[in-house]
């Protein structure tokens, strides 16, 4: 049977980009790709990428008092949100024109429109028209979601954050996930007054217990009103703003609301329950190791399947797909040990298992410790930094890496590549300390703080 193409992609995010221009320029495929938003996805349009940009925004506040204290005769200025904004835009839509060229000098097709899934080999874009393909792959993202309760249609998501027609006077955050504990940083970096609500006993669940008490206490000693146990009962307009009734028996008036209560598969009216493709709990696609579905010639990589759902992976099981099914060399998708970085202010760097989560699995020994920063310090801050590393007493291997530090993520990159290597304490303590920076304390800890 022959068809319209070798692959055909739906969505065109980091995932589904990467898949299809390596199918198409590395292995001479026949690529189709449709995109029903923009050329990107959420990392380079509403994600990663904005937000880190408006992170770099929100740290400058917080270096004037420092360059102050270093000698220099420089006042604080304001934020104007329109001149950022501006070259925000610049920046993505360059970003996007980027994308688009990739797909274009790797020879594939794109269409600008919806596509759903019609039969295992065929999809059908929103203008009627119907393509096959010998393989389709689903790589459609995630979506945040906001929970329903009175009025809960008041909240902006992640998506809106980035393009508020002005900076608000004061903003409410709910959540305590990276998204919500992000936000947070860069909304009160950038002067707007922030309170972050978050249900549970500490935000940034999952992670180390002693990186997250960090976090959250050096997040409320940069002025952010962190209420840990809170939840919002109901919304009401009033006037320009939003009356917010909580659960900790407060009412208080805001100008924004930010819901980032998770995010969910983007895989419903594709199709998908017709062909025979299967769906899980949160309604992502169920997919084994080589990202293939229950219908053999349907794929589906990145946030789609609910796997780990960060840009990185998906651009591997990209690439793992590929070689898997362009390559004839089945591929599976390794998801341990991948370090990530969480851009709070500060900023955490992990890679591994948490505390908790290593001593649950074995007797372990805990290396820490917290420091007030040089270049900090000097400057009169109190800011404190941590270094921490979870050691298998058996194996003597380090079986977690959690550094809360300004460039923690950056650290985190090559501390990573050791702990990926199955690097043990004794490999770290050979390893000479580079002075005087933060990190060296990863490579000098002589004696463990507990075992556990
Ligand atoms: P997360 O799943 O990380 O966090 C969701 C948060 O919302 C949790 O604190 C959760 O609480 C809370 N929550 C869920 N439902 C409700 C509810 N009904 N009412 C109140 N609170 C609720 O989601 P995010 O949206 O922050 O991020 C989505 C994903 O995006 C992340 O998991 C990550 O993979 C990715 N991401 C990665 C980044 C990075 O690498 N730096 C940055 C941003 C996103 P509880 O803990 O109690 O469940």
């Amino acid at each position: 049977m022959s068809f319209d193409y070798d692959l055909f992609v739906i969505g065109g995010g980091s995932g589904g980009v990467r898949a299809a221009r390596v199918a198409a320029g590395e292995n001479g495929a026949k690529v189709a790709l449709a995109e029903e938003d923009r050329y990107g996805g959420t990392c380079v349009i509403r994600g990663c990428v904005p937000k880190k940009l408006m992170v770099f925004a929100s740290e400058f506040s917080g270096m004037v008092g420092d360059a102050q204290a270093y000698g220099w005769d420089i006042q604080p200025g304001a934020f104007d949100w329109n001149t950022f904004h501006g070259k925000l835009v610049t920046e993505l839509d360059r970003l996007e024109g980027i994308y688009r060229n990739i797909l274009k000098n790797n020879g594939v097709e794109s269409f600008d429109q919806r596509a759903t899934v019609v039969d295992a080999h065929t999809v059908e874009l929103a203008d009627g028209t119907r393509k096959t393909a010998k393989h389709i792959l689903i790589a459609t993202g995630g979506r945040p979601v906001v929970p329903e309760f009175p009025g809960s249609d008041l909240a902006i998501t992640s998506n809106e954050i980035f393009h508020l027609p002005k900076l608000p006077e004061n903003i409410l955050i709910v959540g305590g996930g990276y998204i919500a504990s992000e936000f947070a940083g860069i909304m009160n970096g950038l002067g707007v007054k922030t309170t972050q609500f978050y249900r549970g006993e500490q935000i940034l669940r999952g992670f180390d217990q002693e990186a997250r008490d960090l976090i959250c206490n050096e997040m409320r000693a940069n002025g952010i009103d962190v209420r840990l146990g809170t939840s919002v009962v109901e919304m009401a307009k009033d006037g320009d703003k939003i009356r917010v009734k909580a659960t900790d028996g407060t009412e208080d008036q805001f100008d924004v609301v930010m819901y980032a209560t998770g995010r969910a598969p983007n895989a419903d009216n594709l199709g998908l329950e017709a062909v025979g493709v299967e769906r899980g709990r949160k309604g992502e696609i169920i997919v084994d190791e080589y990202s293939q579905t229950g219908v053999p010639s349907i794929y589906a990589i990145g946030d789609v399947t609910d796997r780990v759902n960060l840009t990185p992976v998906a651009i591997r099981e990209g690439m793992a797909f590929v070689e898997t099914v362009f390559k004839g060399n089945p591929t599976p998708v390794d998801h341990e040990l991948i370090p990530t970085a969480i851009f709070t202010q500060p900023e955490m760097g992990t890679v591994g298992l948490s505390e908790e989560e290593a001593a649950a699995q074995e007797p372990v020994e805990i290396y820490a410790t917290s420091f007030k920063p040089m270049q900090k310090a000097f400057a009169g801050g109190t800011d404190k930094v941590m270094m921490k590393l979870i050691v298998s007493q058996a194996t003597r291997k380090v079986l977690g890496c959690h550094i809360v530090a300004p460039g923690a993520g950056e650290m985190i990159q090559l501390a990573g590549i050791a702990v990926k290597m199955g690097a043990t304490k004794e490999d770290f303590d050979r390893t000479v300390a580079v002075h005087p920076v933060m990190a060296e304390e990863l490579v000098t800890m002589r004696q463990p703080v507990r075992t556990a």
